[in-house]
């Protein structure tokens, strides 16, 4: 089975967009997501562009607050600042990477964790892992949703993760660990990766490595979620070996049209939480 990211992603977008009305009916307001992009990066300026066309598309409020590069980081402190009292902002997402002189970390924990969408402010993760309720990253987040589109109950289900980013690995970990699977998290320290990998019912490959994964790493049946985005000469591959891993997997995404669409569905998603958990 090919898990497709897009049509999950389109009818997860669906759902947002009747809940979003619904909730208009019940507050007169809409979720309000505003996205701070720095500099001229060209893959952060599709990633935003696709973030104010979809957020749009479902009924939200969107605003993109556009800086350039060699814009002093207290400009945007106080900017978060002030997003954190405007009642109509439900969400803020800075977009990563910023220019070295700003201070990623300075700014993530600025964000007032109930507006953080991106789910990465230390009391986010601090309450992911704690298994309280919480943004979650939005690319775990899609993968994690696609799993269950395969597989309902991932009880006592052995997953290897691939990678221990705090964007991709560790929530993806807390995520599957929250499900009561048994989590191996794997890294580029670790001495025998295919043979992890082999004992896995579920792969979760967030490496950054084309096409790493092989045909005979993966158990017969097994789950692969490759969150891998590779440009190379032959175009953009993921962190699996499709070709080979297909043919033994019970389910695989495919890069592209598997992960990817999933992102930013999530991030509406957790833009819905968030504004569901202010007024409530
Ligand atoms: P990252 O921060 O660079 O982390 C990569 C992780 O992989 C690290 O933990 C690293 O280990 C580990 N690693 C590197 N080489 C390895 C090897 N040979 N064997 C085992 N582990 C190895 O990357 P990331 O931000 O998590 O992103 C991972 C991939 O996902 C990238 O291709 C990125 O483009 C993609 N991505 C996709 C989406 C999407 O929407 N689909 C979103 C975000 C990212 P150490 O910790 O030991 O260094």
């Amino acid at each position: 089975m090919i898990i497709d990211g897009k049509k999950t992603a389109a009818k997860l977008r669906d759902e947002i967009k009747k809940k979003i009305s619904d909730l208009k009916s019940s507050f007169n307001s809409v979720p309000g997501l505003t996205v701070i992009l720095v500099g001229e990066d060209p893959a952060s300026k599709i990633y935003v562009k696709n973030k104010e066309k979809f957020s749009k598309e479902v009924g939200m409020n969107s605003e993109v607050i556009r800086y350039p590069k060699n814009i002093e980081e207290k400009v945007i402190l106080d900017k978060i600042v002030e997003l954190n009292k405007n009642q109509k902002v439900s969400g803020i997402l800075v977009q990563l990477p910023l220019p070295k002189h700003i201070d990623k970390r300075k700014v993530i924990e600025t964000i007032i964790p109930s507006k953080d969408v991106d789910g990465f402010h230390p009391v986010n993760v601090g309450n992911l892992s704690s298994g309280y309720e919480s943004s979650v990253p939005c690319t775990p987040l899609g993968c994690f949703l696609l799993l269950k589109e395969v597989e309902k109950n991932l009880s006592g289900k052995h997953a290897v993760v691939i990678g221990r980013s705090n964007l991709n690995g560790k929530p993806m970990a807390q995520l599957l660990l929250r499900e009561n699977c048994t989590v191996t998290i794997t890294h580029s320290k670790t001495k025998d990766l295919k043979a992890e990998c082999s004992k896995a019912d579920i792969i979760i490959a967030a490496v950054g490595k084309p096409k790493l994964v092989k045909g005979d790493w993966v158990k017969k049946h097994a789950i692969v979620i490759d969150v891998g985005i590779n440009k190379t000469e032959s175009g953009i591959v993921g962190d699996v070996d499709f070709e080979e891993v297909s043919k033994m997997a019970k389910a695989i995404t495919p890069v592209p049209g598997g992960v990817g669409p999933m992102t930013i569905a999530c991030l509406l998603k957790n833009t819905v939480e968030c504004f569901k958990r202010a007024n409530s």
